[in-house]
């Protein structure tokens, strides 16, 4: 079976993604309506300004049908990706899609980490903590997480990177350090070891 990845592409920062999924050979293409949605097996949600976004996807009629396509497949939120992934939000602008069982608040760190670069360790089911330069642009803050969601990072005590088995929620932007492990993790078939590895780890 050929993964056809999608890129949501009403607002934001959707090109570098698919230079990563160029980068690991893996079909990507762009999604704007629902009917897109069809010929793809994993969608990313890109950073860009979450009540854009939101707004958009309520006036293309998207909403249902994303959360339809989240039901059985693999979906990426970057910051306002994740923003919208949430289940709590604390702006009445954004329609939370409830896909992560997260409480977010936008623009949470206020002018000193609205823009800076990390070096974070992650724990992605490896024998060593993988630590990967993390850039944050006036990223959310997750507040608190609910069941089922597991942590992969934390930066100053918060959580940074949530999965929940096949939703994956980055506060950060990897596409902006060329960095391909989490796309390869949720989308990238000859990595589904680590895939699975990650939830045996967190299964328990
Ligand atoms: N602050 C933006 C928002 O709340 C997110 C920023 C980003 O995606 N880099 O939508």
């Amino acid at each position: 079976m050929v993964i056809i990845v999608g890129v949501l592409e009403l607002q934001g920062g959707f090109s570098l993604h698919h230079s990563i999924f160029q980068k690991i050979g893996i079909l990507s293409i762009p999604v704007k309506s629902s009917s897109d949605l069809k010929k793809i097996d994993g969608l990313v949600i890109p950073g860009g300004e979450s009540t854009t976004i939101s707004l958009l996807i309520n006036t293309y009629k998207m909403y249902e049908p994303i959360l339809e396509f989240g039901k059985t497949n693999p979906i990426m939120g970057t910051c306002a990706g994740l923003i919208l992934m949430a289940k709590i939000i604390d702006d009445v602008r954004v329609k939370p899609l409830g896909l992560l069982n997260i409480e977010v608040e936008r623009n949470a760190f206020g002018r000193q980490i609205q823009s800076s670069k990390e070096l974070v360790k992650y724990n992605l089911g490896l024998k060593e903590k993988l630590a990967l330069s993390t850039t944050f642009i006036r990223a959310p803050k997750i507040k608190s997480v609910g069941d089922g969601i597991k942590i992969l990072g934390e930066f100053h005590g918060s959580p940074i990177a949530v999965f929940d088995g096949i939703h994956l929620g980055l506060t950060f932007h990897p596409e902006l350090d060329s960095i391909d492990i989490f796309h390869k993790i949720l989308f990238d078939k000859n990595c589904q070891f680590y895939f699975k590895k990650l939830k045996r780890i967190y299964a328990a």
